[in-house]
């Protein structure tokens, strides 16, 4: 075990009970989620300049202009997906460090990940098979177009916000699947959760969030 592994100084078990803590006293209630905001070594998923702000409840940069999420988003989206999911695979929109993805992974049989920069892509890769994390798969490419090959999916978590919903992703939700994305401008976005019933969609949101855009496609 390395002194990164082993949690000493400012990644202590310590300091992540204060993050799980405080998340809890912002209302996140999933067991499963705070064990894992608890479990997965979020300083292992920024630069070493930043490594002791890890377990600070924001948003820090991970270089190509883009932010690994705030804790408490990532906890609000996860639980949101899950509460009420009796699915097996999960499409997730901007991998990003794959810090999402690490929360996620042990809660759901199959994740299918895109992101559009093939740099951060490689990188993330390797950093979750550093972490004996070997249900995903990932993929280069614009979250627009969704991953058409592996869908439907029960549930799809997108981790940059759009002006409106993407017409592929909606198609490619299951019957009774749940869509987590933030929808809107700039300054104005709300996370909102998407059901799809028999023969509508049924929408809901869960209050205001920032999030990077979600890059038009080509
Ligand atoms: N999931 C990450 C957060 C990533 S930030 C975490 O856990 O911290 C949002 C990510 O979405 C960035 O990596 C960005 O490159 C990616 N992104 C933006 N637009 C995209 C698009 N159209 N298709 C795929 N990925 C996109």
């Amino acid at each position: 075990m390395t002194a990164d592994t082993a949690g000493i100084g400012m990644t202590s078990a310590r300091t992540r009970d204060r993050l799980v803590q405080r998340l809890k006293d912002q209302g996140i209630r999933s067991r499963p989620v705070l064990e894992q905001i608890r479990n997965v070594p979020r300083h292992l998923f920024v630069d070493e300049a930043l490594a002791s702000r890890a377990y600070e409840d924001t948003a820090l940069p991970i270089g190509h202009g883009q932010t690994i999420s705030q804790p408490f988003v990532v906890a609000l989206m996860t639980e949101t997906l899950l509460a009420d999911f009796d699915g097996e695979t999960v499409l997730e929109i901007g991998t990003g460090c794959g810090y999402q993805t690490a929360v996620l992974s042990p809660l759901v049989k199959k994740i299918y990940s895109v992101e559009r920069v093939p740099e951060l892509l490689r990188k993330t890769r390797q950093r979750l098979r550093d972490l004996n994390i070997y249900n995903v798969q990932f993929r280069p490419g614009d979250g627009w177009d969704g991953w058409p090959k592996y869908a439907p999916y029960d549930g799809i978590i997108v981790a940059a916000a759009a002006p409106e919903l993407p017409e592929k992703l909606l198609e490619q939700l299951a019957p009774g699947g749940r869509l987590v994305i933030p929808i809107g401008p700039p300054g104005r976005q709300e996370l909102t959760l998407v059901t799809r019933k028999d023969d509508h969609f049924e929408q809901v949101s869960f209050g205001a969030v920032s999030f990077v855009p979600l890059v038009p496609g080509k």
